[in-house]
């Protein structure tokens, strides 16, 4: 019989069957309706999402709240650690990523998957799904993992978990789930281009290390929280000493790896806390934050002597010996300024005189600002 249609031969009876089918039909209908709509609202927010830690915090609390997904982990390939690298340096915590694992080669994905690339839905297995669900998501019924793809290729799984064991069960349809891992991989590769976007923006080509822009911007931050947490804050200006001379003798591009390793042996010598950049052609700051003058001056030390026991080989036959000068200014001294932005200009002046002092009292040496009298520093 077709329960669609109804004939004028059918018994009440029947028609009773009929009209409970065509409501749990609509029912039903409703329903899927109603998951669609859902879905598509997490889908409009994944695409609005413009960075990685969005997504992420956008799939866990829009999901819980919205479908009752009780976890919610991603796995991404990541063989190179270009990705975390990228996330390191843009200074994203680990925090702020909570549920993404990063996976150096996809052995644990394979071994679910096998090589059908379909979602994965059932009963939690320990064996399988332990490696995508940290302890702390931990116990869970049932799962689903949904292959990320990019380009044809499997670089990751969007996995959900629910304490329940019937919630994701093995005959539940997988279309809309698989239809938003889609959304969710084309919105990752977005979200890691506008990333390296903005490292590229904010970082000097030639020695890795910031720039001036993303200096001045960071200085402008420590200054105002300094200034608002009453914490010692210390800036160093660097200048490689006779630089010309390294260009004029061996060439621009011995030059330019004399600049690079050094802008590497800074980043060496200070904190991660500490931001360094290359201020111009050979000179380089370092934003020392919460730090003193006394713990300034260490820090300084160790970069002039680590630069000057350095061998430097630019072109590849004789070892060359770099020295730099280092000015100190700090903001425990009386700069004697209102606004923030006078103490930044002051900040900088102040390690500029004491840098020029440095160059002056016969290079490879390291002078504070605040040892210099109120002349000199033109207060
Ligand atoms: P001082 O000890 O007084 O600092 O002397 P110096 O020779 O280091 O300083 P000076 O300002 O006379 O020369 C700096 C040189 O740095 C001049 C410029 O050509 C060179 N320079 C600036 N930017 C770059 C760069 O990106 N690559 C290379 N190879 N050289 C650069
Ligand atoms: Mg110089
Ligand atoms: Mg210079």
């Amino acid at each position: 019989m077709n329960i669609m249609a109804a004939s004028d031969n059918d018994t009440p009876q029947e028609i009773d069957v009929l009209r409970r089918k065509l409501n749990a039909l609509l029912v039903d209908a409703r329903m899927n309706e109603d998951i669609l709509r859902r879905f598509q609202a997490l889908e409009l927010r994944l695409l609005s999402c413009r960075t990685i830690m969005e997504l992420m915090q956008t799939l866990i609390h829009y999901s819980h709240r919205n479908f009752g997904w009780d976890a919610v982990t991603m796995t991404l390939l990541d063989s190179d650690y270009s990705i975390r690298h990228l996330l390191e340096l843009i200074e994203v915590s680990p925090e702020d990523l909570k549920g993404l694992i990063f996976i150096s080669d996809l052995k644990d994905l394979t071994k679910i998957f096998n090589t059908a690339l379909k979602p994965k839905i059932g009963l939690y297995q320990a064996a399988h799904h332990d490696a995508l669900f940290p302890s702390q998501y931990r116990p869970l019924g049932s799962a689903v993992i949904l292959p990320l793809m990019h380009h044809g290729k499997l670089r990751g799984s969007l996995n959900l978990g629910s304490t329940y064991r019937d919630r994701f069960k093995t005959n539940m349809a997988t279309d809309f789930l698989q239809h938003m891992a889609a959304v969710l991989s084309t919105c990752l590769d977005n979200a890691i281009a506008q990333e390296a976007l903005k490292h590229a923006g904010l970082t000097d080509a030639l020695t890795g290390v910031n720039n001036r822009r993303f200096f001045d911007q960071r200085l402008r931050e420590e200054v105002e929280r300094a200034e608002r947490d009453n914490t010692p804050l210390c800036l160093l200006f660097i200048d490689i000493d006779n630089f010309k001379q390294v260009n004029d003798q061996y060439g621009h591009t011995a030059g330019d790896q004399v600049l690079h390793t050094t802008a590497s042996l800074i980043r060496k010598q200070i904190r991660t806390v500490d931001i360094v950049a290359r201020f111009g052609g050979e000179e380089f700051a370092v934003l020392l934050t919460q730090a003193d003058e006394t713990m300034a001056m260490v820090i300084a030390e160790r970069i002039r002597s680590a630069i000057q026991a350095h061998k430097f080989c630019p072109c590849d036959t004789k070892i060359l010996e770099v020295t730099v000068s280092i000015g100190i200014a700090t903001n425990q001294f009386e700069l004697g300024t209102s606004s923030t932005r006078e103490y930044n200009d002051k900040l900088i002046e102040h390690s500029d005189i004491a840098l020029y002092e440095a160059k002056r009292n016969g290079k490879n040496r390291i002078v504070r600002a605040s040892q210099l009298d109120a002349v000199k520093l033109k207060d």
